[in-house]
């Protein structure tokens, strides 16, 4: 496993974000001379037996550029979301056209994959989108992935491209996800305003001291801004991936990074990590409803990792069926779990508080003892207890 720079030799696949930012010029269009280097990147690596999925962003700033060819309104305002589809719509062939010239002259194919979360949600979805990324990779051919902006909406976004990257990183099976972009890693800081800033080259845990360097005045430079970089980070490294933020303008930056190169910033898995079930779990399944829990249930998932029984719940929310995902409510009102529920809210609500041994009598049938099993309930961090 990698624990420190010196181990991310180890690294057989990743995954390349590149921003916006890097990649295009907000009046010229595509910076080509971003691309050349991506590709280099990526045929260098190649060529180590290392496996490269590239997250790339740029369809909608392409977008614009190019609409604003005949109306320049597209460049001058902010535009609406289904403006902003569109621009994507426009944008992404041409992204695509980019790097499929650049990485066709140096030898290599291309494959766009589009995804969007819910895409992700549905666990045969998500199984296609691993077996065909992983058909691509036996196949030698580079999978380009971005968000499918022109079917989401605000609500069901991944919110950006870092977020898109971690996800794709455990979707993927990969080692390393790298986020490339306009800074040289994550400063205690502003390096802009702060000459003396120092930059955080290892992290082993994400804690308040982290978060609070993210969300500080240093937050508003590159893409997606700090605080989303290292949201991406939690999620990475929960599913076992190590993820680096590193200064994109570089010449060969993964190649250095994987030599155990002093650049950037690497963040470490930690004991939390999720299996692949629990992450998806986790990370992309929204509650369908809720299940208040007692102490006794909240103590025996927390420090036993038990499974929640019927007789820890004091009250049950929403509408939902055998399979869907719910929260976890602790008596103090926090939510610190998500599970699949083995059975619907009407048939939750009848054997609330019952022992598992009532079950049959009050249902006329019994299908599990517990109410959600302990392969299917994930105790959540703090920074995922937003539902
Ligand atoms: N999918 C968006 C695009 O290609 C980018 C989102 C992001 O950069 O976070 O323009």
């Amino acid at each position: 496993m990698i624990q420190k720079r010196s181990h991310l030799k180890q690294t057989r696949r990743l995954v390349l974000k590149i921003g916006s930012s890097l990649l295009t010029n907000a009046t010229t269009g595509v910076q080509q001379t971003m691309i050349d280097r991506i590709v280099e990147q990526v045929v260098a690596l190649h060529r180590q037996g290392i496996e490269v999925c590239l997250v790339s962003s740029g369809s909608v700033s392409l977008g614009r550029v190019a609409l604003a060819a005949n109306a320049p309104c597209w460049l001058s305002r902010s535009l609406s979301v289904h403006e902003k589809q569109a621009a994507a719509a426009v944008g992404q062939p041409a992204l695509m056209q980019a790097y499929h010239q650049t990485f066709a002259a140096a030898g290599l194919k291309v494959a766009q994959m589009l995804l969007t979360r819910d895409d992700l949600r549905h666990r045969r979805r998500y199984l296609n989108a691993s077996n065909t990324a992983e058909t691509l990779f036996s196949a030698g051919v580079v999978p380009i992935v971005n968000e499918n902006d022109t079917v989401v909406v605000e609500e069901i976004k991944f919110g950006d491209n870092d977020a898109l990257a971690a996800l794709v990183g455990r979707v993927i099976g990969a080692d390393l996800v790298v986020l490339a972009t306009d800074v040289q890693g994550l400063y205690d800081a502003n390096p802009v305003t702060t000459p003396t800033a120092q930059r955080i080259a290892d992290v082993h845990h994400v804690d308040e001291r982290i978060l609070g360097m993210a969300s500080g005045s240093g937050s508003s430079f590159g893409t997606g801004g700090m605080q989303s970089k290292v949201r991406a980070a939690e999620i990475a490294t929960r599913a076992g991936v190590v993820l680096a933020i590193v200064g994109g303008q570089h010449d060969q930056m993964v190649t250095k990074l994987i030599n155990g190169g002093d650049l950037g910033t690497v963040f470490y898995c930690n004991n939390d990590r999720h299996n692949r079930r629990q992450h998806w779990i986790a990370e992309l399944l929204e509650p369908e409803g809720a299940l208040y829990v007692d102490a006794g249930a909240e103590q025996a998932m927390l420090q036993r990792g038990a499974s929640l029984l019927p007789i820890g719940l004091q009250r049950v929310e929403g509408d939902f069926d055998k399979g869907d995902c719910v929260a976890v409510v602790a008596c103090g009102g926090q939510v610190i779990a998500k599970g699949l529920v083995n059975y619907n809210n009407k048939e939750m609500s009848a054997i609330c508080g019952m022992s598992s041994e009532q079950i049959e009598q009050c249902l006329g049938f019994v299908d599990y003892t517990s109410v959600i099993h302990r392969d299917n309930l994930v105790i959540l961090q703090r920074s995922q207890v937003k539902l």
